[in-house]
């Protein structure tokens, strides 16, 4: 069955609302998600969404410009930063003329909080309070406000469908081909343009704080079109996962006050970053914890050190963190109120992803050539506003600034004629092979041990501390697991709700992107941002101040280079 619509999007996060907004407005839009919407995993953002609204202090965005510049270690494009900083203004007050519960200041502006890397007076200062926050439920206070808009303008939702082929012929691109998992079958969906907004990819690792639904799909099916994928070897590794899941405790936690603190009882981030402390940016916090860890200075001796709470009091707890009191209090079983609670860092956010112009639209080459037809926006996509790392509370709020600017973009090409480009014609051919080959598979290896030793491994090789040896190591392992996946089975045949053959393609997945990020990382001799190799432990902006582009071919990844953008700032040595 044929699906035809003007604009299709694939994903129901932050992002994929956010356009679908924006283009129900003009045109026939559909949202196809393998989760229900407010299930999608911007549900679970906690701390806040960055905008430089000076509720609370001076904020200007040329301040936020500034720090998320360096925060990126300057591998951020800063075009791109410029635009998601002055945006942030205008689409926070957006969301809250569209109903959005912020929490609020005694005022009635909207709360702000600190947090890591967002400092005032060009950085100079302390840190500074630019996360709109609505509690420690920002993210489903700002994806249950998108679905409530995009219902009002009547987007057609297609909830738990699976897309398995993304249809791209002659680098043009048509639609997706999806797995209903509901009633069983195969549909394709047309559309004038085509949207990824598939979230991330931290999955790929035993000890992180994604979704399940979190494989990176997104990504392997833009490679296994034969499109490149852009600096998959940024991957964010938060300071405070909960021992021993990962399970995230927010960095508003230290935002509001908390500290960290080693077997020593000491406050171990003195060593690190003297001047910010435990706000310093995630990178530089999540080193400092594991090289505690690794030098034996974990609580016990253990995998671990503590943060604490205890000082903020009952009633701030219970004000600004009630979530996160009520997460640790159900997972581990300590009240953050009287306790120390036992963190480690986790994995938790890609930095890289599907290569996209400020406009959304996906290129395919060095020279930024975009893929007509083709769009992605949110975590999903490099843009690059992270570059090399992160800052908190910049994700959701690039998901809704560049999620909304694509919306718009894509309502704009519509209008200046775009035809919808034709189907190829063996794409549901295709994908039903797909299906039928993993449907086939009768062999012996276990899809689960297969899985479990991917994320263990990648945390042994490919996790905060990076060295050649251990890489190399890593990609002969990966290579290994390929191959013995085609040996595994899925024994239920059924169409419906056949969760068996839904693991092993998200499974196969995880396997195809996880090449590009070992890839890339071996290839970039030096450290930057979240990207530490400790035989090349220096920054080199001689050689690396450039976005790698990464192809799956069939001789393993082919790997290219482009320039950074930069408009303002030069790269300066990172001191917190
Ligand atoms: C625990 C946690 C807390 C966080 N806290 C914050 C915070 O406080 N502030 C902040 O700025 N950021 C935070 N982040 C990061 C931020 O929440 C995410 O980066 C962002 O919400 C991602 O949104 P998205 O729209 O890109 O995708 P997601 O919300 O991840 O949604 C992905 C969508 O893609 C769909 N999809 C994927 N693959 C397929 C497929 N094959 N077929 C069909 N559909 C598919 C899914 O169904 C889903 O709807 C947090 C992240 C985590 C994990």
């Amino acid at each position: 069955m044929i699906h035809e619509h003007d604009v299709v999007i694939v994903g129901a996060g932050i992002a994929g609302l956010y356009a679908a907004l924006e283009s129900s407005k003009h045109f026939d839009t559909a949202v196809v998600s393998k989760v229900y919407p407010t299930r999608s995993h911007s549900i679970s953002a906690q701390g806040g969404t960055a905008a430089a609204l000076g509720s609370l202090e001076e904020d200007h965005w040329e301040w936020h410009f500034y720090d998320t510049v360096r925060g990126s270690d300057y591998l951020g494009d800063q075009d791109a930063q410029e635009i998601l900083v002055r945006e942030a203004i205008e689409v926070a007050y957006e969301l809250e003329h569209m109903g959005c519960p912020f929490s609020r200041t005694d005022e009635g502006k909207i709360a702000q909080r600190e947090f890591g890397g967002h400092y005032s007076n060009y950085g100079k200062g302390g840190a500074i309070r630019r996360m709109c926050m609505a509690a420690d439920r920002t993210g489903h206070a700002m994806l249950h406000t998108l679905y409530e808009q995009c219902i009002k303008h009547g987007v057609r939702f297609y909830s738990e469908f699976f897309v398995v082929s993304l249809l791209v012929e002659n680098n043009v691109c048509s639609g997706v081909v999806a797995w209903d998992m509901r009633k069983g079958g195969l549909r394709v969906f047309h559309g004038k343009t085509t949207m990824f907004g598939t979230g991330g990819y931290a999955r790929a690792w035993k000890v992180n704080t994604n979704a399940l639904s979190n494989t990176g799909d997104g990504m392997s099916l833009v490679l296994q079109a034969g499109l490149p994928l852009e600096d998959m070897e940024f991957v964010q590794f938060h300071p405070t996962g909960l021992f021993p899941s990962g399970v995230l405790v927010t960095e508003g936690a230290r935002g509001e006050g908390g500290y960290l603190v080693n077997s020593e009882g000491k406050r171990f981030m003195e060593k690190y970053a003297a001047a910010k402390m435990e706000l310093a940016p995630r990178d530089v916090v999540s080193r400092s914890i594991q090289q505690e860890i690794d030098e034996g200075r974990g609580i016990g001796g253990k995998g671990f050190v503590h943060l604490d709470l205890r000082h903020l009091g009952r009633e701030a707890i219970m004000e600004k963190l009630p979530q996160i009191h009520e997460l640790i209090l159900k997972f581990a079983g300590i009240d953050a109120v009287t306790d120390f609670v036992p963190i480690l860092p986790t994995a938790h956010y890609a930095m890289g992803g599907i290569p996209t112009n400020v406009d959304g639209q996906v290129i395919m080459d060095a020279k930024n050539t975009p893929v007509p037809g083709f769009y992605a926006s949110g975590e999903c996509a490099c843009v690059s506003v992270h570059g090399a790392n992160r800052l908190g509370c910049n994700s959701t709020m690039d998901c809704a600034v560049y999620g909304r600017r694509t919306g718009r973009a894509m309502v704009r090409h519509i209008q200046a004629g775009m035809v919808k480009p034709d189907l190829p014609k063996d794409g549901l051919e295709k994908a039903r092979a797909k299906i039928d080959w993993y449907l086939g598979l009768k062999g012996k290896e276990s899809p689960a041990s297969i899985r479990d030793e991917l994320q263990t491994t990648m945390m042994a090789n490919c996790w905060i501390f990076r060295e050649e040896k251990l890489l190399k190591k890593q990609l002969e392992i990966l290579k290994s697991l390929q191959e013995r996946f085609k040996n595994i089975s899925v024994g239920y045949k059924g169409n419906r709700f056949n969760t068996e053959l839904l693991d092993a393609i998200e499974l196969g997945n995880i396997l195809d992107f996880a090449e590009t990020i070992v890839v890339g990382a071996l290839a970039r001799t030096e450290s930057r941002g979240a990207h530490y190799r400790r035989d090349f432990p220096k920054r080199d902006d001689v050689n690396w101040l450039k976005h790698t582009l990464a192809w799956k071919t069939d001789t393993g990844i082919r790997l290219d280079y482009k320039p950074v953008v930069i408009t303002k700032y030069k790269p300066e040595e990172r001191k917190f």
